[in-house]
């Protein structure tokens, strides 16, 4: 009788370790490029666990320890557990040899990163799109390889809209608060132990941010929040939306962003070797580094700002005029005129630094000519994009002929871990040499798979193409639930798609530039195309447009249409609300990742490098990346690389082209089998694409290629050329 409460008690306690251990591998984003720690968790409440939005914390915090501990117990996890919390235990103290052999010129002057969106995970909404995923995949690579580095960016409470169609098709927006608490956010401390908070004089009063700081892997992410105590009404608004409000709710957040980010770092004692500003947004940031060496060290302002410059480089994004952040003066005088004052600059000196010619008057401030006029170095994100934005700037060094324009080029590339599926990574294990994951870094380890049987690469794909229409199916089923539609309609999406027709996904921002609705350029050839009996074709769509972008919201509109259209059968589906765990399901299913910009305005793209991975084939008008990676070989192109004048006559060509590599190319030769039936041209080309590929559009190719070109120099090392390809 006395021994059973003893047991109890020790079972109590270790229930609670059990509790901890698990909150320890849900508190740092490592758990969420790695495939163990998911299924560990999906393993304890695998419905809520999709429901929650895939959020390990707000599926801990649903158990109590013992329904936990008895939980682990039924499932066999308490190995699992305890070896994940080993393993990422191992991985924070372990400084890899990559870093430690490449960076020792940092030293412990970290790489400071600044984006204004960090897309690392779905449970984590503080992303747009692809510059967010960028960002987050630049900073699990940065881990990954062992960079001194941290990063820096908003809290958005309400982050980007969550989307769904009305009964039009028409795209409805809808602002969810995240729950902090449900989040790895923590309140980032300062040497005292306290939360630290900045604060920022405008002519108008001050704005004060607290600062977040959230873990992944090895890299701390700060994130500055405006909703505190101290500000007005509107300003604890200021950062509760991305891409939300207008010039003046911009200029705002750039303001916290850049000269926030640099003041917290300095209040949490970080000490940058290096600034790297991620697009123009956070721009304003070298100018207040510029104010901390007037202030501290004494320079006049021309030597601070030289100075700074040495230690800054750019990346620019987009090749879209109007993606480049302008704004009006007086904007910026209200913002920028009490640092301004401190630096002891005029107003036609400030204004000048966003301007191409300085004294003209009727320009307004561009952060991209910020960012350029306060870094040592800029690069594009791909070679085509190098070439636009050198021209683009060109005017900007009116005496240099346009091969001197310093303006290089470092192509975007994607996180390994965080978009192979973990069936195929076992494929790759299986064939690839022992231990291929911590040499990642050789690209000859990916020739390997050119060793892997095809009918096992093909079954795998296989496999996740089967995974990828049970989620749209689910999807489908939920969006006619949604919007009140019969049992018949719910019961018809639940079948909808066919698991051996070629299937071809589309998703990205529906921006007009890219041009989501070309297939539909002509309806009859389209269809003639899809509803052939022995060789069917089918898409997914997904992607949203900003709030006010109607033209966008137009697209949309008529590609969820046609599933009233019974001439379609169907055969062309749209899912909503399309994220990073929309997104991962279809780069890891479909035959085919379909790619029609408006060339040369699709800077880089890198969701067709997520396809790549997983076997996808690329079918792309040669802009940015694919334009550099397509060899004939390893997938298709839309057109020949040329564009016309005229917008009208380019989306003539490259209609009438995509439908002939449609059916001239890809549909033949994805239906051409041999007796077992294999498409075994298609497989080979499937391993020219993962062999040649994976690693050269890699992010850890990418920030290899950041830390030799950029990050070094910038921290007084060596000067290396930016590469070029
Ligand atoms: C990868 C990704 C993108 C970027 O795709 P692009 O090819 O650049 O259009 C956008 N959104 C999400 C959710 C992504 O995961």
């Amino acid at each position: 009788m006395t021994a059973q409460p003893e047991a109890l008690t020790a079972g109590e306690l270790s229930a609670e370790v059990l509790y901890d251990k698990c909150m320890f591998l849900a508190r740092n984003l490592w758990w969420s490029w790695h495939p163990e720690v998911i299924n560990l968790f999906r393993d304890l409440d695998p419905i809520r666990w999709r429901q929650l939005d895939h959020n390990p914390i707000a599926l801990l915090k649903e158990f109590t320890p013992e329904r936990l501990s008895s939980r682990a117990a039924e499932m066999v996890l308490f190995s699992r557990i305890n070896g994940s919390v080993r393993r990422l235990k191992e991985y924070l103290n372990h400084k890899p040899n990559w870093g430690a052999t490449n960076t020792g010129v940092l030293g412990a002057k970290p790489v400071a990163y600044f984006s204004a969106e960090f897309g690392m995970h779905e449970s984590v909404p503080i992303y747009s799109g692809g510059l967010g995923v960028l960002s987050g995949d630049h900073v699990k690579s940065a881990s990954g390889l062992g960079v001194p580095f941290v990063a820096i960016g908003l809290f958005y409470g309400q982050g980007y809209f969550r989307q769904h169609l009305d009964d039009d098709g028409f795209q409805r927006e809808e602002y969810q608060h995240t729950k902090v608490e449900d989040t790895p956010l923590e309140p980032a401390r300062g040497a005292d132990g306290k939360p630290v908070t900045i604060q920022i004089d405008t002519r108008g009063g001050q704005l004060f941010a607290k600062v977040w700081v959230v873990h992944v892997g090895r890299v701390k992410l700060y994130l500055l929040d405006s909703n505190v105590e101290g500000n007005k009404p509107e300003d604890r608004e200021l950062t509760s939306r991305l891409y939300g409000g207008d010039e003046r709710t911009r200029i705002r957040q750039e303001l916290l962003l850049g000269v926030g980010g640099v003041k917290a770092l300095k209040a949490l004692g970080v000490t940058p070797g290096v600034y790297h500003l991620n697009e123009g947004h956070s721009a304003f940031g070298a100018m207040e580094v510029i104010r901390e060496r007037v202030h501290d060290d004494g320079l006049t302002f021309d030597d601070a700002l030289r100075e700074v410059a040495q230690q800054t480089v750019f990346t620019t994004h987009t090749p879209v005029p109007a993606g480049h952040d302008r704004f009006d003066c007086g904007l910026v005088e209200e913002h920028l005129g009490p640092l301004r004052d401190q630096l002891g600059i005029s107003y036609e000196q400030l204004m000048g630094l966003g301007r191409v010619e300085p004294q003209n008057e009727h320009e307004s401030f561009c952060m991209t000519v910020v960012g350029l006029k306060l870094s040592r170095s800029a690069n594009a994100v791909s070679s085509l994009h190098g070439q636009v934005s050198c021209r683009m700037w060109a005017h900007l060094w009116p005496r240099r002929v346009e091969e001197e324009i310093p303006i290089g080029h470092i192509t975007n590339g994607v996180h390994i871990p965080s978009w192979l599926a973990w069936q195929m990574q076992l494929l790759y294990d299986r064939h690839f040499p022992a231990k291929w994951t911590s040499s990642r870094g050789e690209p000859g380890v990916w020739q390997n798979i050119h060793h892997v049987d095809p009918g096992e690469l093909w079954e795998t794909h296989n496999a996740l193409k089967n995974l990828l229409l049970a989620f749209v199916r689910r999807r489908l089923s939920r969006q006619c639930r949604r919007r009140g539609e019969s049992e018949d309609a719910v019961e018809a999406a639940r079948n909808v798609l066919d698991p051996n027709a070629l299937t071809i996904g589309f998703a990205r921002r529906f921006a007009t530039y890219k041009r989501a609705s070309l297939l539909l350029f002509d309806v009859d050839r389209l269809l003639e195309t899809l509803n052939d009996r022995e060789r069917p074709v089918q898409f997914i769509f997904a992607g949203k447009a900003h709030p006010k972008d109607e033209p966008g919201k137009q697209f949309i509109q008529r590609i969820a249409n046609l599933r009233h259209d019974h001439r379609f059968e169907n055969r062309i589906v749209f899912v909503e609300d399309y994220d990073i765990n929309v997104c991962r399901h279809l780069v890891q299913g479909v035959d085919v990742w379909l790619n029609n910009p408006r060339r040369p305005l699709e800077a880089s793209g890198t969701s067709g490098q997520k396809a790549v991975l997983n076997g996808g084939l690329n079918l792309s008008v040669l802009d940015g990346w694919w334009a550099e990676a397509y060899d004939g070989s390893n997938g298709f192109a839309i057109g020949n690389g040329k564009q016309h004048v005229s917008d009208e006559i380019t989306d003539r060509r490259d209609a009438e082209s995509l439908y002939s590599v449609l059916e001239e190319r890809v549909i033949p030769t994805f239906y051409d089998r041999d007796v077992d039936g294999l498409p075994r041209k298609w497989i080979k080309m499937m391993m020219n694409s993962i062999g040649g590929l994976a690693w050269r559009f890699s992010a850890h190719r990418m920030v290899m290629d950041y830390t030799r070109a950029s990050y070094v120099p910038a921290a007084g090392g060596l000067s290396c050329d930016m590469p070029s390809r």
